[in-house]
């Protein structure tokens, strides 16, 4: 596992991301999901809940 990225081009601004990951290192800015890097411990969880594969790794 690695660091998320997030395809902005993709993301929908949906959220199911944010509430799925259980160290609260994602968020959404203007409706687009970031990733708090120094938060984020590389669980992979985020890459499974996002319907739109706008997060891969
Ligand atoms: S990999 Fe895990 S900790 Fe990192 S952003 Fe995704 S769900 Fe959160
Ligand atoms: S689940 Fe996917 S589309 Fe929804 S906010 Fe997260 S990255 Fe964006």
């Amino acid at each position: 596992m690695a660091i998320p990225s997030i395809n902005a081009e993709e993301c929908t601004g949906c959220g199911l991301c944010v509430d799925a990951c259980a160290a609260d290192a994602l968020s959404l800015v203007d409706d687009v999901c970031v990733v708090n890097e120094a938060e984020c411990i590389e669980c992979g969880i985020c890459l499974d809940e996002c319907a739109f594969e706008a997060i891969t790794a």
